[in-house]
């Protein structure tokens, strides 16, 4: 391991004992319309302000191990797959990338960093929307 992915790692652990000191009860919004605005807020604006049930499902320890942890945490964060699902729910995926796209531009990522994203999201086995749930998000979440 290169010395720049220790420091990643470090960084990473400081970044949740300050989030656990934030939160130390951990007080997760239920309201269906303040999680509503804190999705879209996060998704726009990257601003976290309130803590969500997802948030505990993010696995620091696994995700860590990706070499794109970076990028892929802070889409993590800013509720990519969050939205993605529920985008999905209820269709049948048509083997693009079109839900992903349509939610990288409400990101408000110039054209450029999207096409960064979508590399990084392919190049870790998602070629189009079900599969960024079923091989990206799945790096990201549980044991
Ligand atoms: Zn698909």
């Amino acid at each position: 391991m290169s010395l720049g992915n220790g420091k990643r790692t470090a960084n990473r652990e400081k970044r949740r004992e300050l989030r656990e000191q934030q939160n130390p009860e951990l007080e997760v919004l239920k309201d269906r319309k303040l999680v509503r605005e804190e999705v879209n807020r996060r998704l726009v604006s990257g601003s976290k302000t309130m803590t969500l049930a997802y948030d505990s499902l993010f696995n620091y320890e696994k995700a860590s191990l990706n070499k794109d942890s970076a990028l892929l945490s802070l889409l993590f964060d800013r509720m990519f797959f969050y939205r993605l699902n529920e985008k999905l729910s209820g269709l049948t995926c048509d083997h693009t990338l079109r839900l992903s796209d349509q939610i990288l531009t409400q990101m408000q990522f110039s054209r450029g960093k999207m096409n960064e994203i979508l590399e990084v999201l392919k190049r870790n086995g998602g070629h189009c929307d079900c599969e960024i749930i079923y091989n990206v998000e799945s790096q990201l979440i549980g044991k």
